[in-house]
């Protein structure tokens, strides 16, 4: 996947692993969650247990977005507006 990317999808994808998780706010790095292959642009910060935890994360059971009541659009909203907000500090 990585090698797909150019400068500028790399640095985006660089910017959203700097953030907190977007479920459980445990604090950067995170993982990079796509939601669409190839879609570098849309990705989640999370958590390892929020990404690929088996019972909590996203490639799971989902459970800890259930206990957020968030589903991916809502945590991709959390994503950039904490990655806005990093850039607007820096
Ligand atoms: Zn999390
Ligand atoms: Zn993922």
């Amino acid at each position: 996947m990585n090698s797909k990317m150019n400068a500028a999808e790399r640095r985006w994808v660089a910017l959203v692993k700097e953030q907190p998780c977007s479920v459980c706010e445990a604090p950067g790095p995170s993982d990079a969650h796509h939601i669409k292959q190839r879609r570098h642009y849309t990705v989640v910060a999370l958590c390892k247990s929020c990404h690929q935890g088996s019972m909590m994360g996203w490639h799971g059971q989902r459970r800890a977005w259930a206990i957020a009541k968030m589903d991916e659009l809502d945590a991709l909203d959390v994503t950039i507006r904490n990655v806005n907000t990093s850039l607007i500090s820096n």
